[in-house]
């Protein structure tokens, strides 16, 4: 069978994948009409397609290939483990070495008194997991009352059910509704919404629509508030320095719990363990997913701190779990996986070396007619596309559209960047060396120039 597939050509393979396989995030026919490009092989920072090219991936996957593609580490590990004890449940009073081990070490890398991992497949669930956690926390507390979660229009945090009424990204619930007692306030988008206030001033303006929130909705019914420490999929918006600090200041003037989605920040993205070490955040709970097995097998789930575990626990059975929570081949590669993070110093690379080679670069495209804000902590930058930089101008086109553009110009050019509407974003490998910046750099800017010359042709400069 897979020799089959294996030998087919673009053109039979992207035929047969239209017609059996039904894409995340994608529009069917638009797709099917196009035909996927089909990935083989990755090794290091590069992918290679069907058709050979070798492809720079500034996006780590989903953000998540934080160690880079074609460790054989990971793949010894997974076969030790699969042979040894390909699985088995943590129900029922069971455990094995594997969630054991993982758990362990997570407890060793993250901020203090953060000591229980409750293991889920994937960040969605993870943060599913999150809301009933915090309901039963306060559940326990003879609070039943408190349940709402205040979250952040265009946060992002899965597309589960739970997960995609916490985010807040209307699309989404456009597509199936949402779950109740989740509430949005205003994101800390600058760029796009900061009008004629300074970033500092937005961003206080911003993290105080949480204290009027839980004013309007009363204290005695929020139960917890949910952030990314940097917006990922909403277009890598990095707050305003204010906005933390303040969001923390109101968590605990309020009592409410903080849960820091640290899907795509944790394991060293931001050039620290976790993003909430790079913002000053003090979380009750952390989602981790992604880069806690670099991708090399799904896994997520949420680092508890004691105050909320040793309520929850306090309580009895948590009447939730999941088949694979805590899957024993899934954990013991994301233990290679920070074992390789930490050995080898990825973090610190990023931090001393990757992130200030690339800064300057990124930060240079600020000079192209066609870029306004240029923003990078760690290994996860922006730019906002605008006609006119000093008054931070949208263009007269459907939002998006310009974004579109340069991403073809970057599909072509080889070279994985992302847009989300018009910003651009990128989110690297961790592992990325100086030369390979200077690859992503120098096809970003000439995918920016080739789209440039474009939308001037067609009137939208
Ligand atoms: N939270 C954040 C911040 C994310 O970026 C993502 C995925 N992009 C998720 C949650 C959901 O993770 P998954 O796709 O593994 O369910």
């Amino acid at each position: 069978m897979n020799m089959i597939t294996n030998h087919m050509s673009t053109a039979e393979l992207q035929k047969l994948d239209a017609a059996h396989h039904m894409h995340p995030f994608t529009d069917a026919n638009g797709l099917a009409a196009k035909g996927a490009r089909i990935i083989k092989s990755a090794k290091g920072v590069y992918l290679t397609d069907s058709e050979g090219h070798k492809i720079i991936d500034g996006m780590a996957g989903l953000w998540c290939v934080n160690i880079g593609y074609g460790r054989p580490e990971l793949g010894n590990v997974a076969k030790r483990q699969m042979d040894e004890l390909c699985y088995y449940n943590t129900f029922f009073q069971t455990t094995h070495v594997p969630a054991i081990a993982l758990a362990a070490e997570l407890a060793k890398i993250a901020p203090a008194g953060m000591n229980h991992t409750f293991f889920a497949g994937s960040g969605s669930e993870a943060n599913d997991t999150n809301i009933r956690l915090v309901r039963r926390y306060w559940q326990v507390k003879g609070m039943p009352e408190k349940r709402v979660i205040i979250a952040r229009k265009n946060g992002y945090h899965g597309s589960t059910m739970g997960g995609g009424s916490l985010g807040g990204m209307s699309p989404i619930h456009a597509h199936g509704g949402k779950i109740d007692g989740i509430h949005h306030i205003d994101q800390p988008d600058w760029w796009s919404e900061g009008g004629d206030m300074t970033p500092e001033d937005f961003g206080l303006e911003r993290a105080r629509q949480l204290e009027t929130a839980i004013n309007e909705i009363g204290v005695d019914k929020v139960a917890a508030f949910i952030g990314e420490p940097i917006q990922g999929a909403g277009g890598v918006i990095v707050p305003p320095a204010t906005y933390w600090p303040e969001i923390q200041r109101i968590c605990d003037k309020y009592g409410i719990l903080l849960i820091a989605d640290e899907v795509i920040t944790g394991f060293g993205r931001t050039g620290n363990m976790f993003g909430s070490t790079t913002f000053g955040i003090r979380p009750h709970i952390m989602t981790i997913a992604k880069g806690l097995s670099s991708g090399y097998q799904p896994i997520g789930g949420s680092i508890i701190h004691d105050e909320v575990f040793n309520v929850v626990a306090e309580g009895g059975e948590l009447y939730h779990g999941y088949t694979y929570s805590g899957h024993p081949v899934a954990a013991a590669v994301a233990l290679e996986n920070l074992r390789i993070i930490q050995e080898e110093g990825i973090v610190e690379h990023v931090r001393d070396v990757a992130h200030p080679y690339l800064a300057e670069k990124w930060h240079a495209l600020a000079d192209h007619p066609m870029v306004g804000e240029t923003k990078l902590v760690g290994l996860m930058g922006s730019i906002a596309l605008t006609p006119n930089k000093a008054t931070r101008a949208k263009f007269a086109a459907e939002a998006g559209t310009v974004g579109f553009k340069v991403r073809e110009r970057c599909f072509a050019n080889n070279v994985i960047m992302r847009h989300v509407g018009d910003r651009m974003i990128i989110a690297p490998p961790l592992v990325i060396t100086p030369a390979e910046i200077d690859v992503l750099i120098e096809r970003a800017k000439k995918s920016l120039d080739e789209a440039y010359k474009i939308v001037k042709d067609e009137g939208l400069f």
